[in-house]
C-alpha cells in the first residue's frame, strides 16, 4: 500500500504558520512558531488534500510529499 509522507526542510522553515493553520493534524508549530512534522509524517486517509495545500502554500518552499510504500 502507498501512503503520502511529508516532511518539513527546518532549515528553510521561517515559520510562516500555514502548514500548520492549513494542516493541523500534520504539522505543529514549536515554542517559536516554526513547524514540524507530527509523527512519522504519513498523511492519514482523508488528510491528502490538506497535505498538498499545505505543501503549495508554504512560502518557503520548505514542505516535500513523497510516496511511501
Ligand atoms: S508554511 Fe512553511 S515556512 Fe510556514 S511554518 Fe509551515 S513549513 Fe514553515
Amino acid at each position: 500500500m502507498i501512503s503520502l509522507r511529508v516532511k518539513i526542510d527546518e532549515a528553510s522553515c521561517e515559520g510562516h504558520g500555514r502548514c500548520y493553520a492549513l494542516a493541523p493534524a500534520l504539522f505543529e508549530p514549536d515554542e517559536i512558531g516554526n513547524a514540524s512534522v507530527l509523527g512519522d509524517g504519513i498523511v492519514p486517509a482523508g488528510e491528502e488534500d490538506r497535505a498538498r495545500r499545505a505543501v503549495a502554500n508554504c512560502p518557503e518552499h520548505a514542505i516535500t510529499i513523497d510516496a511511501s510504500t
